[in-house]
């Protein structure tokens, strides 16, 4: 098919370029504008003295997702990420100094379990097959299809999914249901926090996180989660997509009812006749779209929490550590309260480890190894209280001083540098509205599904949105869905207006 209609897509997220590479399959002249020197986003890299760190992203979660979308897009996705399916998934460290294998392995799993809590091992299987029925159900009902009207949500088909998910439990008290031991609780809850959650707050689906770990998998690809942006690039490159790096985009172009194209930073027009958001979409409706009442809308939704990340470069390898390794602190569920209401950090914070050497020994210089340290942490707040020297620092003495505990007595003398990501860097380098990295719109059930911001402008049609902060939400396997999302409705509707340039 002849390249004719012209697609601008801005942003070279992995939702912006996945969509470059549906749509250029498809016919359209692709160009997409991006802000930073580098593709990837919140999915990005960086490489110092010989130390790769995946910058947002590090566990591939979801593999049937990135199957079905990278297949759509006439990818293997498991020739070309050369996956290793990792065993454990991870080590949970718990603050009574007893760790946990997250592991896939039945047998192994069982006995871990049976030695906490006698009968937990029964409960395990009932609590993973109802969590990966409810991922099935919320990919066919919620997550994988587009919703065009209201009365595609609120039907009775949707309200007998909506119980079936538990939508209204809480998935900490859920959980109660499975097992007693405090430890085992949140073993198999803390996943909520995958996509900015409280797991005391947020609904007893979420479960679907820890199932679909134990059913499918959690993988590494070769050379870390940035392969998965170099193999989309490489397929947009190889279709004719042209990226330009390094220009932010300053205006969208519109008039009434449609758009005509962006205007950038350095004041140059690219006119064009769709335009795809993959920036977040709150940052766009308040700083790249005219003033509406929905940016006024948009400021009072819920947003995920943030996250302060230390990379660090260390002369040493640290056998304690997993290639992932999760410290769930005491006081745990006050931790959670300190973030997600009042809004700074506890003096002991929960936090996860990437190791990637464990797997993959050209992440650092032989016998040293790369860490990155990412702690939880709350969102920007509009009152300007947080200080976030302070907040850094708090997070940093926790993570080390629980490192110590497990025997890493030496590790600040061996951190050969150190480079930190803060909620303010976040939104710096991804126009992340409040540095809600996993969001940036949180996941609540009435920020999900048609409640969640629609793949499309409901004035200017010919305006799209891709990425984590659209539908369905965020989580690279969820922004690869949005991708295909928003192009299956960019391709119909074009086709249903039977447009003659298509
Ligand atoms: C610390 C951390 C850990 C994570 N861990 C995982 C994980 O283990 N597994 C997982 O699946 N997900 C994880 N995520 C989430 C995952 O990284 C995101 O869901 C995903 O990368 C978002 O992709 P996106 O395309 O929606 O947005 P982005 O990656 O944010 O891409 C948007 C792009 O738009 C660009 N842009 C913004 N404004 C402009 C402008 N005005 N002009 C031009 N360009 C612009 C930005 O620079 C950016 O490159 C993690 C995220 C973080 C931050």
């Amino acid at each position: 098919m002849s390249k004719h209609k012209k697609a601008v897509i801005i942003g070279a997220g992995v939702g912006g370029i996945a969509t470059a590479v549906f749509l250029s399959q498809k016919g359209y002249e692709v160009e997409v504008f991006e802000k930073n020197a580098n593709p990837g986003g919140r999915c990005g890299q960086l490489i110092q003295d010989g130390h790769r760190f995946d910058l947002g992203a590090t566990i591939l979660l979801m593999p049937s997702i990135y199957r079905e979308v990278f297949n759509a897009l006439g990818l293997d996705m498991d020739k070309e990420l050369e996956t290793t399916s990792l065993e454990p998934v991870y080590k949970l460290f718990f603050s009574d100094g007893s760790d946990f294998d997250f592991t896939r392995s039945t047998n192994q799993m069982k006995t871990q379990l049976e030695t906490i809590e006698k009968g937990s091992a029964e409960q395990y299987d009932r609590y993973i097959a109802e969590g990966y029925n409810f991922f099935h159900q919320s990919m066919n009902g919620l997550l994988n299809r587009n919703f065009n009207h209201v009365f595609q949500f609120i039907n009775l088909q949707s309200i007998i999914l909506l119980i079936r998910l538990k939508t209204w439990k809480k998935h900490t008290n859920y959980i109660k249901r499975f097992f007693k031991d405090s430890r085992l609780q949140k073993a198999f809850t803390f996943q909520n926090i995958y996509v900015g959650q409280n797991p005391y707050k947020q609904p007893a689906f979420f479960s679907m996180l820890p199932a679909a770990e134990i059913i499918e998998g959690a993988l590494f690809p070769k050379v870390g989660m940035h392969s998965v942006v170099e193999s989309l690039l490489s397929k947009a490159i190889e279709l004719g997509v042209k990226f330009h790096f390094k220009k932010p985009v300053e205006k969208i172009i519109s008039d009434t009812t449609k758009v005509n194209g962006i205007q950038l930073e350095n004041g140059e027009i690219v006119l064009a006749d769709l335009v795809i958001e993959n920036a977040d979409l709150p940052y766009v409706y308040n700083h790249l779209l005219p003033e509406s009442k929905i940016s006024n809308r948009l400021k009072k939704k819920e947003y995920s929490c943030s996250a302060i990340v230390f990379h660090w470069g260390v002369d040493k390898v640290y056998s304690q550590l997993n290639h992932h390794s999760i410290f769930l602190n005491d006081p745990y569920k006050q931790g959670m309260e300190k973030i997600f209401n009042e809004k700074t950090l506890s003096e002991n914070p929960s936090f996860y480890i990437h190791a990637p050497v464990r797997t993959d020994k050209s992440a650092a210089p032989e016998n040293q190894d790369t860490l990155s340290i990412i702690v939880p942490a709350p969102q920007l707040d509009s009152t300007g209280k947080q200080d976030w020297q302070k907040l850094k620092q708090m997070a940093r003495d926790g993570v080390i001083q629980r490192l110590k505990y497990i025997g890493m007595t030496d590790i600040e003398e061996h951190i050969k540098f150190e480079l930190c990501f803060t909620p303010k860097t976040f939104e710096n380098y991804c126009n992340v509205t409040n540095g809600s990295v996993f969001g940036s719109l949180s996941h609540t059930i009435f920020q999900m599904g048609y409640f969640r911001p629609h793949n499309q402008h409901h004035k200017y049609k010919n305006f799209y949105f891709v990425g984590g902060s659209t539908h369905p939400g965020n989580g690279i396997p969820l922004v690869l869905l949005s991708a295909k999302l928003t192009s299956e409705k960019i391709i119909n509707n074009d086709m249903m207006f039977n447009i003659s340039k298509f």
